[in-house]
């Protein structure tokens, strides 16, 4: 077998966690199949993964703000940021990209809701 020339552009700590990152959001899109959004059922290979906080940092990899979305829904939602913001299809203005107000409003959430439901 011929030996593999690998010029790394990320450190092997970063491509660790990119290959966690890439096994967990398959999991979750696998045991999701109704789009966050239209609430449809989603075949698998059009499931998309939508990062209802953003996802600068750590926010990428925190499952809590994961959605699952179809491509649809997830191409409106980044082109339509008001509309989607109106049907809390994205955070409320002021969280984006802002991993501790996130967790802070994902508690108060599940406060408020007491996990009578997946959607919020
Ligand atoms: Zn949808």
């Amino acid at each position: 077998m011929k030996p593999r020339r690998h010029i790394s552009h990320v450190s092997a700590t970063r491509a660790k966690q990119m290959r966690t990152y890439r096994r967990d959001v398959r999991k979750f899109l696998r045991s999701n199949e109704r789009c966050f959004a239209c609430l449809e059922y989603v075949e698998e290979d059009s499931r998309q993964n939508h990062h209802f906080y953003g996802r600068v940092k750590s926010l990428l990899s925190w499952n809590p703000g994961w959605r699952m979305v179809c491509r649809k829904c997830h191409y409106l939602i980044h082109h339509n940021p008001g509309w989607a913001r109106d049907h809390n299809f994205i955070c409320p203005r002021g969280m984006w990209n802002d991993l501790k107000r996130a967790q802070a409003h994902h508690a108060s959430t599940l406060k408020q809701y007491d996990g009578d439901g997946d959607h919020y």
